[in-house]
């Protein structure tokens, strides 16, 4: 009998993906996005729908930090994927069930509102979750929430309710993990990279992130997504099936998989089978 070895790949045949995601919706972004859209470099951004009206500057060492105004923020995000963080950044740990309930509900409504699209994903706000607040974003129906944990590594979440980042931009191996990833054969790395674009001016360090964006943009093996479309495009290869006996992979999913069978790609489409004689 021959075992069948396949590789799983990411969208259009790429075995690698990389990812951002960054909190609050402050005036910072719109520089990030500018360094993002010259790499094509895909990020998720976790905005608060209750704050945004409140335009006050706060000051911090320097740095002048506002929330914008929503009415220009769909044409500054397009393109990219806007991503719950709770309707006034609240500590997720210190509410009620109902509060929490509301804090997201209110802010996909918001969002979904404003941005006239599905909002499905969500960024912890301080980071804060437990068990209990995981089963109640699960209840409600979000698809993955980010923690602020860095696992210094490649691999895709086993919840993406709890998805770990790879690592902050201001981690001291940033660029040392961006070399590794480059390098890695591990099946379906994923480089998740997260922070607030804000930090660049607090830290004076937007060189940071130019510099790796330019590491990372421009090669052919990386699929550059948003937090969304991975979640995506990960629940439907769990929709693969093997079968040994009759040699076939059948896609049961409503997109088009891609795997690699020695050294071949192959693009399944949706709702269809790799037939025997194609193995
Ligand atoms: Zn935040």
């Amino acid at each position: 009998m021959i075992i069948i070895s396949i590789k799983l790949l990411y969208k259009y045949g790429k075995p690698k993906a990389l990812t951002l995601s960054y909190d609050d919706g402050v005036c910072q972004d719109i520089k990030l996005i500018s360094i993002l859209n010259k790499y094509n470099i895909k990020c998720t951004f976790n905005l608060n729908s209750g704050l945004w009206h409140d335009q006050t500057p706060w000051q911090t060492e320097g740095a002048v930090i506002y929330r914008m105004a929503p009415d220009k923020l769909p044409e500054l995000y397009n393109g990219h994927e806007v991503a719950m963080h709770m309707v006034h950044h609240p500590r997720p740990l210190t509410l009620t069930d109902q509060q929490l309930k509301a804090e997201t509900l209110g802010d996909q409504a918001n969002l979904q509102r404003l941005f006239g699209y599905k909002i499905r994903g969500l960024a912890y706000p301080f980071g804060d979750f437990d068990e209990r607040v995981v089963n109640i974003l699960r209840s409600i129906g979000v698809a993955y929430a980010r923690t602020v944990r860095q696992t210094e590594s490649f691999s895709l979440p086993k919840d993406f309710l709890v998805w770990d980042s790879t690592c902050h931009h201001n981690n001291h191996k940033l660029i040392e993990l961006a070399d590794s990833f480059l390098n890695t054969n591990q099946d379906l790395a994923l480089f998740y990279l997260w922070g607030h674009s804000y930090e660049f001016d607090l830290d004076n360090n937007w060189d940071v992130i130019e510099i790796f964006c330019k590491k990372v943009a421009n090669h052919d093996d990386i699929w550059f997504a948003t937090n969304i479309e991975i979640y995506d495009y990960i629940n439907a290869l769990n929709k693969l099936v093997m079968d040994e006996q009759s040699r076939t992979i059948t896609n049961y999913s409503d997109v088009p998989l891609w795997i690699e069978l020695g050294q071949k790609v192959y693009e399944i489409p949706a709702r269809s089978t790799l037939e025997r004689a194609a193995l």
